[in-house]
This record gives structure tokens, sequence and C-alpha cells, in this order.
């Protein structure tokens, strides 16, 4: 006997109604996306949780691609045997022997098919018995057992699992609409965009690069980021800026308290157009609270003020060393720490305004025609899509 299917519990299961359904039919179509190189698996969604037939697939590979899709809260292997007895006893025992190191266990019957002639209680002792019968030195122990063994029995078939995996939580990709995500090559950013996923939002990318003062590894090194957050996922899209007229303008222009502010500022006004020429309803930013310069709250008052568009900003009020952890959890930190020069690093002035003013950014901005150079950059931005590659080690202690 073998395992034959993969059982998957959905998370947030207060959802109701039409958002179940639309919740259900995410997750669905995202399982199936990523398990498109097992074409022999079939997925069947139900109410309460969806079932995979593994037709000969091997069910450690599938739980391991499973384990990182957003909307669900846990997996099991799963025994699928007719509502006999007999063929119930037999997959027990075997869900019970496949698990190492185990001295106590409990069964937890729910008979759903009312039709089954022994009761869920009764049903219990007489697995109980069966397995304390055919193994040595295990016992049972209704508190606090090492394996609870699950018999489902229902209309039709009865299903017996044992161990739970955890699974990624949060919501299914595509459940939330889409953001744009501001990405840099920074620890922060990253974190910013798996959180933002993890509610169900599908993100694209948008990185700023200012040739030759930021190098072609730089740029290789926000693809990598993007790759990581596309396990998480669907593959991402990732809109490469040239920058380097815009801010050079900007950094002879504008005095230079202020040159970052104007800087950001243009960012922003460049990802809201690229995001209406994709539709995309919000931007992302891995800002938080009093980090660096930018992060104020008279700099965020100046920045935002150049667009109307909403900005989500996951790590607002979290702290770094939260988000370091985070970005670890994910595999995104050891990219993050590579060396790189930033395009705003290298423009950055020694000192800039921790407190701009809005009116008088807007009165350096009002003397400056960057119209030419926005110009120029939308006609020159370039989108590479990256897809995940589970194969390397990507979170092997998440869990
Ligand atoms: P990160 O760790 O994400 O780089 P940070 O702590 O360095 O963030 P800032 O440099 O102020 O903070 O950047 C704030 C946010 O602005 C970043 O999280 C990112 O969303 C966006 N950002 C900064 N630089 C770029 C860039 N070159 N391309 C795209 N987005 C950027
Ligand atoms: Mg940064």
């Amino acid at each position: 006997m073998l395992y034959d299917h993969i059982l998957i519990r959905y998370g947030e299961l207060s959802l109701k109604g039409k958002n179940r359904k639309v919740f259900i039919n995410q997750l669905h179509e995202n399982v199936r996306h990523q398990l498109k190189d097992f074409p022999s698996v079939k997925i069947k969604s139900g109410r309460d949780r969806m079932s995979i037939l593994l037709n000969g697939a091997d069910p450690q590979a599938i739980i391991d691609i499973c384990r990182f899709i957003f909307g669900i809260q846990s997996l099991s292997l799963a025994i699928k045997t007719e509502n006999n007895e007999v063929a119930i006893k037999e997959a027990a025992l075997y869900a019970l022997k496949e698990v190492e190191n185990v001295r106590t266990f409990k069964v937890t019957t729910k008979r759903g098919d009312k039709d089954f002639p022994i009761d869920s209680q009764t049903f219990n002792h007489v697995i109980g018995a069966h397995l304390l019968k055919n193994t040595e030195n295990i016992t049972v122990n209704v508190h606090q057992p090492d394996v609870e063994i699950h018999i489902d029995i229902r209309k039709g078939a009865t299903f017996i699992t044992s161990a739970r995996y955890p699974g990624a939580g949060g919501l299914p990709v595509g459940t939330s609409g889409k953001s744009l995500l501001l990405l840099s090559g920074g620890i922060d950013s990253p974190v910013a965009g798996y959180l933002a996923m993890r509610r169900g939002v599908k993100i694209e990318a948008i990185h700023f690069h200012s040739p030759p003062y930021t190098s072609e590894a730089s740029k290789q090194k926000v693809l990598d980021l993007a790759e990581k957050l596309a396990e998480f996922g669907h593959e991402v899209n990732v809109h490469i800026v040239p920058f380097t007229a815009m801010q050079q303008k900007i950094h002879r222009e504008i005095p230079h308290g202020y040159s970052m502010t104007v800087m950001r500022r243009m960012m922003l006004k460049i990802s809201e157009v690229v995001a209406k020429q994709r539709n995309i309803l919000s931007i992302t930013t891995g800002e938080s609270l009093g980090q660096v310069a930018s992060q104020t709250m008279e700099s965020m008052h100046a920045i935002n003020a150049v667009t109307a568009f909403p900005i989500i900003r996951p790590l607002i009020a979290i702290d770094k060393n939260a988000i370091i952890q985070t970005a670890k959890e994910i595999g995104t930190y050891p990219i993050s720490i590579r060396p790189f020069e930033d395009c705003c690093t290298v423009f950055v002035p020694k000192a800039p305004k921790t407190k701009p003013k809005l009116d008088k950014v807007t009165c350096f901005e009002s003397q400056l025609d960057l119209s030419h150079e926005l110009d120029e950059l939308l006609e020159n931005i370039k989108v590479v899509t990256v897809f995940g590659n589970k194969s390397d080690d990507l979170m092997q202690d998440l869990f």
C-alpha cells in the first residue's frame, strides 16, 4: 500500500459565500500551475478542502511544492480506501508505521457517511485495538499523542491521514488584485513583496537602474530576488527603468538637500505610469518608518504627495530585526546582502533633508523640465520575466 492522495486544508476558513468560491478557484488554479510538471496528478476542489490524486507522482516532491503556495493551511499525505473495515484497518496500520519514532498514537474518526455501520467512537476503539495488536512498543495517548491517525469516512470513500505539514497560510495569489512592487536590491522591498503576495496580491516589479553608476551585477541581483518571489506564486515581470539621465539632471539642478526627495517622487510618478499601462491599481514599497532619511513622516508626506495612487507599505511598522528574520526565512537575505550599488545611494547627497517641505519641493520641481527625460525613459523600459526556480535549497528550514 502507498499514499495515493494529498489532502489540502484551506486557510482563512471564515471566508464565506462568493469570496470562498473565488478563493477556492484561485487556489485550484495556482496549485495546478505549480504542479504543471506532474501531468499525472488530478486536483479536485471541495468546499472545505482539496485533494490531489497522485497517480504515481512522488508525494514528497508535491508536498514540497505545495508548502509554498499561499492559501493552504496544512497538508497531509492520505490513503483513499473503500468504506470497509478491513481496508481501513490496513491503511491505518500503514499510516502509523510510516511515521518514525512513534511511541504514542490516537485515532480520530469522522463519520460523514452515516450509512457506515459503526459509529465514530466505537470505530476509534476498533482501529486502535488493531494498531496495538500489530505494532510493538506503541501505546495510546489521547491527550498528547506523537501521531494522530485521522479517518475521514465520506460518502463513497474513506481518507486516512497521519502527519500534517503546515502550509504557507495567507490567501491565494491573485485573489487580491495586482500591485507594482518597487524592488531595490536591499533587504526590505523583497520582504514587502512577499507579504503582499501572502495576502493574495499578484505582483509585477519595477527597478530603477542607473548604469554605469550601477552595475550589471546589481541588476542581476534584483532579478534573482524577483525569482525568489516568483517561487511563491506566478512568474514575475520586472520592469527595468533606465534612470541615469533623469537622476543626473535632478542631481545637477535641484538643491542637494532636496534631490533625494525629488528623485523618490519621480520614481513614484514613473511607477504610476507603468502601473496604469499594466492595469495595476496600486504600488507596493519596502518603506519602514524611521529607517533612513526618506522614511521620516515629513519625507513620506512630501514624496507621497506626487501621486494619488494607493501605496501599500507592508513593512511600515515592522522592526528591522523582524524584517531580516523574514528575509532569511524566505531565502532573499543572502541575495540582498551581496554587495551592490543602489541608484539611490550613488546620487544621495551627503546631507539629505530629513524634514523636506512640500512647498519647497514643488517649487524646485516647477523650475525643472524633466519631460524629455521622462519620455525617453518610458520608451526604454525593458521587461524581464522571471520564473520561480525551486530546484535550489529554498527555505529548507522555514517550517
Ligand atoms: P530596501 O531595503 O528595500 O532597499 P531601504 O531600507 O534601503 O529599502 P530606501 O532606500 O529608502 O529604503 O528605499 C525605500 C523603498 O523604495 C524600497 O524599499 C523600495 O521599495 C524603493 N526603492 C528604493 N530604491 C529603488 C530602486 N532602485 N528601484 C526600485 N525601487 C526602489
Ligand atoms: Mg535600499
